[in-house]
């Protein structure tokens, strides 16, 4: 009796194993294997129901807990890249990666971003890779289906500079500050072909 209950064991683990190994797509959500990263699928789908919140300012300090010229920054480039790559908040289109010191203020950046695009770090769609030091500081934006250009947005070192280690009476001064200037006086973008690119 119990040899038969152990080979039932045996038989219906197999069994298991054998529906995990063969089930198409086992990671929910993921994206088809030709895409060059494997994280969450974008677009017009019942993945990507998020809207892009109404009051900006107010969601960046619910989530991050204040509002800061780095978030601000972040939600800055976030808002042109949607715009330069033609697409929307929250269909997570947009492979975004953010190089910046692993440190705050620098990495308040990453907030903006998720504001400004709707990618979160969960989703595999906003990553964030360490430099050295402020002169690095860049944010690297590309389509999920590797099409099309990838775009630099670099921070001006004197902006960057002006931002650097802000004192807590200054936050909302310099955060309104960086929601008003013109885009080409907080960053200058520049465009790559990947060499595998076709178009
Ligand atoms: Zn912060």
């Amino acid at each position: 009796m119990k040899q038969i209950s152990l080979i039932l064991a045996v038989v219906v683990i197999c069994g298991l194993m054998i529906g995990v190994l063969s089930s198409p797509g086992g990671v929910l959500g993921s994206s088809e294997q030709e895409h060059h990263f494997v994280g969450a699928v974008g677009g017009e789908n019942e993945y990507n129901r998020g809207r892009a919140p109404e009051d900006w300012w107010g969601q960046i300090e619910r989530m991050h807990g204040h509002v800061g010229p780095w978030n601000v920054l972040g939600w800055r480039i976030g808002q042109a890249a949607l715009r330069e790559f033609d697409t929307r908040w929250g269909l997570h289109e947009l492979d975004v990666i953010c190089y910046v010191p692993i440190e705050t203020p620098y990495s308040c950046m990453a907030d903006g971003l998720v504001i400004g695009t709707g990618n979160t770090i969960g989703r595999l769609d906003l990553r964030l890779a360490e430099v050295v030091s402020l002169d690095f500081i860049h944010v690297c934006v590309r389509r999920k289906d590797g099409t099309g250009p990838v775009l630099i947005f670099r921070p001006g070192q004197k902006y960057l500079r002006h931002i650097d280690a802000p004192k807590l009476e200054q936050l909302e001064k310099l955060s309104r500050q960086c929601s008003n200037m013109a885009e080409s006086d907080l960053f200058e973008v520049t465009r790559i072909m990947p060499s595998k690119a076709e178009n």
